[in-house]
Parts: structure tokens; sequence; C-alpha cells
């Protein structure tokens, strides 16, 4: 089975760490080879062998309108006749920075970067620039990429491969970054009381993606802001998952809840490497060449990446009907797979919020890292692998939402459901 995929595999092992330039690819946490990918279009993936799939992982979000959407592939190919990058300041980056203040009521300045990665390091540099204090507090399973201080007890990748300390980062590194449990409000005011004066930011995926789909429960996200206005904290929303994702305002818009900073990637991209961080305009002109905090990228605001980003939030901004179909379609595959473990009395859990979920295999309720690393490992790689078999490529890890795309309809949720029947 999948021959191709299999030689690629093992050659890509020669020359490449791991045979891939990313390690949740490698599906190590389910066994087997990884599929290598040819082409996709719409709510369909390609392999090497031309197998198809219908996509659950979108890219790990970027590709909400389906792959090769032929708006931002257009603008792609009209960009590319001026030549690939400058280096030098275009009005496509003053359009991209308008577009996401007019999209995002909490930014009033913005910086574009290469991913999410750089997004959120720019952004705790910056907090702690901007404050004068040097600590920062993180959530257990909270992935915010892979930057020094993020890499304490992070989810995603970090953690299906069992090292959230990863050798490399410091031990003085690893003494400024403070972590604690998601949606323990409580632990996070000692926390903060514990370490008076010192903390520069609290960072947060505001619904996590990173350790499965785990959404803030009430008042957690009010109480985070109330507490860092209080302690002169900058509250930083790391939403490169969410942002334009669960709305045209990220998860801030649904929860109506402003931080100081946001982080962004993904989607902002439309498939390219893009990155931005911004938020107040009295924090953000701390960022040289305004301010003092240093921060610079040779290929940053790069005018493909800038189409790219530029015709999917145009889009998304023009089409608040995206966000209704995307939510209906998910809710009925969340519907669907709940029905099913009804009929096979199955207590497992789902948590869903917009077109992001997550099947757990725990009957535990699940709102922390503790709760979603309680889940048989087993059951669901067997799961996952069925379900690929059967032609529906889920994310190669428990510890990962998924990714509906507005291509997938209704002729895709019935080949979803009847996968499910026979996979759980
Ligand atoms: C993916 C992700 C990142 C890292 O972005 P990269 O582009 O992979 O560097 C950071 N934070 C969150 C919440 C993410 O989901």
């Amino acid at each position: 089975m999948r021959p191709r995929s299999k030689a690629l595999f093992k050659q890509a092992q020669l020359h490449i760490p791991g045979g891939v330039n990313s390690p949740v690819r490698a599906f190590k946490a389910v066994g087997g080879n990884p599929l290598f990918i040819k082409k996709a279009k719409g709510a369909y993936l390609t392999d090497e062998d031309e197998q198809q799939y219908i996509d659950m992982i979108n890219s790990w979000g970027p590709m909400i309108l389906g792959h090769a959407h032929p708006v931002v592939e257009k603008a792609v190919r009209d960009a590319i006749g001026n030549s690939l990058s400058f280096g030098a300041p275009t009005s496509r980056e003053i359009e991209m920075a308008e577009l996401i203040c007019t999209m995002v009521d909490s930014i009033e300045m913005v910086r574009m970067v290469n991913s999410g990665t750089e997004a959120t390091m720019s952004a705790v540099r910056l907090a702690r620039g901007y404050t004068k204090k040097s600590k920062l507090i993180k959530f257990e399973g909270n992935y915010h990429g892979h930057g020094d201080s993020f890499l304490i007890a992070a989810g995603s990748g970090a953690a299906t491969f069992g090292n959230p300390d990863s050798p490399g980062v410091t031990q003085g590194v690893a003494n400024d970054t403070l972590t604690v449990k998601y949606n323990d409000l409580q632990a996070v005011e000692e926390l903060v009381a514990a370490n008076k004066n010192d903390v520069a930011a609290i960072i947060l995926e505001p619904v996590v993606g990173n350790m499965g789909c785990v959404l803030p429960e009430k008042g957690f996200l009010e109480g985070l802001r109330s507490l860092c206005d209080k302690e002169n904290i900058v509250l930083i929303f790391d939403e490169v998952m969410t942002g334009f994702r669960l709305s045209k305002a990220g998860a801030q818009g649904v929860f109506g809840i402003s931080p100081d900073l946001s982080t962004f990637g993904k989607i902002i991209g439309g498939g390219m490497p893009v990155g931005a961080y911004g938020g107040k305009k009295e924090i953000m002109q701390h960022v040289s060449p305004s301010g003092k905090v240093y921060q610079a990228g040779t290929l940053s605001g790069n005018p493909i990446a800038m189409a790219a980003g530029l015709a999917m939030l145009h889009y998304l901004n023009d089409h608040a009907e995206v966000y209704e179909q995307l939510e209906n379609t998910t809710k009925k595959i969340t519907a669907g797979i709940q029905d099913i473990l009804d009929q096979k009395k199955l207590n497992y859990t789902i948590n869903q919020i917009g077109s992001m979920f997550s099947l757990f295999f725990t009957d535990r309720k699940v709102k922390n890292f503790d709760d979603a690393q309680i889940c048989d490992m087993d059951a669901f790689s067997n799961y996952f692998q069925s379900m690929l078999n059967k032609g529906v490529y889920l994310a190669p890890s428990q510890y990962e939402s998924l990714f509906v795309s507005a291509a997938i309809e209704e002729q895709e949720i019935q080949k979803i459901l009847e996968s499910v029947a026979t996979s759980l």
C-alpha cells in the first residue's frame, strides 16, 4: 500500500532529519509512513501514489477555503511577473496592515513577519521591552511555535514526542517562563502574586488547538484581562491558529475580549509563509525603527506572500457567510460522530467551536492538558489509520485540532461519517 510514499520517506530520511521538515508530519505518534503529497484541489489531497483523501488538516489551518482556491491562486499569478522580492516597501504592505486593523478591533498597528514562531517571539520581546519586566506566563499544552521561551510544557509536536522541555533550551531561559494549567484562573492569580512586578506578559491560545481543541471556560479570558490590567501585564492572544478562522476577528471577536497584543500566522498568508504581530499603538510604537525593541526580516512583507494573504483576507472579509457555512458543516460532522458514538456506546469526548474540533479518546471532559493526556492513544492510532485507509486525512496526533475547510460539502460529510462509523 502506498509504495511510492514509502520509498520517498526512506529516501527523505537520508538527508532530512527524520525525513520531514516539521516533526508532526512524520506520523511517529500513529505509526506507518507519512503520505507524500503531489497536489490538492478543493477538499481533496492527492498523494504520490495517486490516491485521494478528504483533507481535514488543510495545511494545519491556512487552507480555510480549500486547496488552490481560484481567488488566491490568481492573486499569486498576477504578482509573480513583477519579481519575487525587493527588500523595500510596497503598497501591498499598507493594504495588508489596514485590512488587518479593519478586521480585528484590538489591532491599531501591525508588523508582518514570516511565520507564527517569529510573531510570538517578537511579541514577547516587545512585551518585555515595553514593561521592562522579564517573566512570561504560558499555559501547559499551549503551543506558540518553537522559540526557546515557549518550549516549556508545549503542546502539539513537542507533546506528541514526550519531550516538552527540548534539549538546547537553557536553564536561564526556562527560568523566565512560568507555566500554569489552562482554565485555572486562580492558579494564574497566585503565580502573578508570587512573582509580583516581574511578569511582563501572559500568552495563551484563546481557544487551544495544540492539545486538541480545548475551549476557554466561562470567565477565564475575562479574568485574565482584568488581572493583566491590574498588574500592568501585557496580555497576548496567540491567534496563529484561531485568527481569521473562528471569525473575521478570530477568537477575540467570538469572546469579545481585547488583548494588548495578538499574533497571527497560517490563514493570514493564504498558504504562503507569513506571520504578523500587532495591537495597541502605544505598545507597537516601541518596535524598531520607531522604537528601540529590535525586530527585522529580509523577506518580511514579501510581495507574493502579501498577494496571497490579501486575497485570502479580502475574501473572508467580504464573505461573512463563509463562517456560518463552516460552522454548519462542522456541526453536521460532530453531530454525526456523536450519533455513532451513542450507537456504539462509546463515551468519547468531542470539543468543537466554529470550524475546529477534536474527538478525544477519553470519557473525561477535556479542559486542560492533563485531561488531554488521559486519552487512549492506541485507540486513536487505530482510528487514524483506519480513516486514512478509507480516504480521510486526519491530523496524525491526538494533540491536534482538525480544521474544516469551506470546500467540504454534503458529499464529503457523508463520506467522512461513513468512514467514522466503520473506524470506531
Ligand atoms: C502553528 C502555531 C504557531 C507556530 O506557527 P509557525 O508558522 O508554525 O511557526 C504558533 N502558535 C500557534 C497557536 C500555532 O498554532
